[in-house]
């Protein structure tokens, strides 16, 4: 299977006839190859942009709606074909990708789609001198470049909003899970969205990406990944002004306290813990306990943690598939050598998992729970991406908050407890974008998402994303 670029409405492979193998994690085997792009391809795809994007803009927001909606439709159709491709392609578990991926990445279409119909600018009368109106225009073409964990979902969540305010995307999903995207590609023709108005250019972070983040035309990068690859695309585009929203890594806290609903929190921070093995950058992967109640959660976390079944992707009673690449098992294996070297003990897990017959060759990898590492070293203070959390006790409510903000992240934190007044006192003062009570990954797309510190620049969410996809001008008349 060839899984090709998307440019001004044509399924083409890149120039030069390039390729790059695409291996699924459940059972380690290349089942397809990738167009590999250089910058010849994306110069292409900005050049199609550009001619579309004017069109695309006169159409209306009603016009823009209804191709939008009609994406939607045709996932909808596929649904089942998109989670299937989705779980071959990033190792999750179908199960999830049914009921968590596909779902988010067809409402994405659908929330940015209506959105635009109920979007309003602001009005300022200046004391019967003048009145002044804002008006919001699209920035032009923009480089959409995002990771593979959350593969159609974190794409969508670039591509809809950017489409619906009238841009026109160059975008790059990563080369490690490109299918969806493709997918993706296929159900654009279908639905007839005007040509260049959306390019996928497939291809490595390297030379499609960069390409992506240098080219002059393109005025706004929306990123979503590491925070070092973050680093590296705003050197690129800071001298060039282009406008940048950086949605970046995470190490986040779990904060416990004694005066929780206990089971509610217990199935909830397995939950938060391991699901897509981890690779989630909202997982809580720092689980902050309270002193009385550490040991009984230890135990009982741990038991439920040895509960879940690592297994095929496929399989509907999997709760940890596949880890999504072979690199990727071997950083986070290493990282759990680190913790041993600092001191840690591994509760459970700790090693790779091989499983029988045609998946031996899978990525698979047991949850792992590590305990007795303090808040400072590296274990705690860098982003691990996968199945792998740590259990640190606290006393009081002052050193679990330290503890919570003690690293360069910022992304998400999760609290437990049912003390209201503690609720609103840790809300406020935790470092992160997103604070959880009592409760996790609940989403309600019109709210502001996006890190603190080193994990990010900028909010994406709601009407964050459709002003970051534009520009804002004041209309000034005097009276
Ligand atoms: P990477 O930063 O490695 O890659 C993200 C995307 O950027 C990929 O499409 C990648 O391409 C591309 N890329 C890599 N290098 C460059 C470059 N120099 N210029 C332009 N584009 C480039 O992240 P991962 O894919 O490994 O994703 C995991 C990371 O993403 C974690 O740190 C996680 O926390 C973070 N993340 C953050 C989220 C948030 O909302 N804050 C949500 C989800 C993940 P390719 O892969 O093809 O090389």
């Amino acid at each position: 299977m060839d899984i090709l670029n998307y440019i001004n409405g044509q399924l083409r492979p890149a120039q030069g006839d390039a390729w790059l193998q695409n291996p699924s994690p459940r059972d380690g085997q290349v089942f397809s190859r990738i167009a590999d792009s250089a910058a010849a391809d994306v110069d292409l795809a900005v050049e199609a942009a550009r001619s579309a994007q004017p069109g695309w803009e006169a159409l209306g927001s009603q016009g823009r709606h209804d191709a939008l909606m009609r994406l939607a439709a045709l996932v909808e159709r596929d649904m089942e074909a998109f989670a299937q491709a989705e779980s071959r392609d990033n190792g999750k578990p179908v199960a999830l990708a049914r009921k968590v991926d596909i779902p988010r990445a067809i409402s994405n279409l659908r929330f940015f789609a209506t959105a635009i119909l109920h979007w309003g600018s602001e009005a300022h009368a200046t004391d019967g001198i003048a009145v002044n109106y804002t008006e919001r225009s699209p920035v032009g073409v923009v480089g959409c470049i995002s990771p593979w964990n959350l593969p159609l979902y974190l794409f969508t969540w670039k591509i809809a909003p950017a489409l619906a305010v009238g841009c026109a995307v160059v975008a790059k999903p990563s080369e490690i899970t490109p299918l969806s995207a493709y997918m993706l590609a296929e159900r654009c023709v279908e639905a007839g969205l005007p040509p260049g108005v959306l390019n996928i250019v497939h291809g490595t972070g390297a030379k499609a990406g960069a390409a992506i983040t240098a080219h002059p035309e393109i005025t706004a990068i929306s990123f979503t990944g590491g925070t070092a690859t973050g680093a590296r695309i705003a050197t690129v585009a800071a001298p060039m002004f282009k406008k940048l929203s950086l949605e970046l890594g995470g190490k986040n806290a779990v904060v416990v306290f004694a005066d929780c609903d206990f089971d509610m929190m217990l199935k909830e921070t397995v939950r938060s813990s391991f699901s897509n093995q981890g690779q989630i950058c909202l997982c809580g992967s720092r689980i902050l306990v309270e002193r009385s109640i550490y040991e009984r959660f230890k135990k009982d976390f741990v038991a439920c943690v040895k509960a879940l079944r690592v297994g095929d992707p496929q399989d509907e009673t999997t709760d940890l598939g596949a880890v999504v690449a072979e690199a990727h098992l071997q950083k986070v294996l290493g990282h759990i050598a680190l913790a041993k070297e600092e001191g840690g003990i591994v509760l459970t897990g700790g090693e790779r998992v091989h499983l029988d017959g045609p998946l031996k060759d899978g990525w698979y990898m047991a949850p792992t729970v590590i305990e007795g590492l303090g808040p400072l070293c590296r274990t705690n203070q860098e982003e691990i991406f996968g199945p792998v959390v740590t259990l640190q006790p606290f006393d009081t409510e002052e050193e679990a908050l330290a503890n919570a903000n003690s690293t360069r992240y910022g992304l998400a934190s999760v609290l437990w407890t049912n003390n209201g007044t503690r609720m609103h006192r840790m809300a406020h003062a935790l470092k992160s974008g997103v604070v959880w009570v009592n409760c996790w990954m609940l989403r309600d797309l019109r709210t502001p998402f996006g890190g603190m510190k080193q994990s990010g620049v900028g909010r994406e969410g709601g009407e964050e994303a459709l002003r970051f996809f534009t520009e804002a001008k004041n209309v000034c008349i005097k009276l």
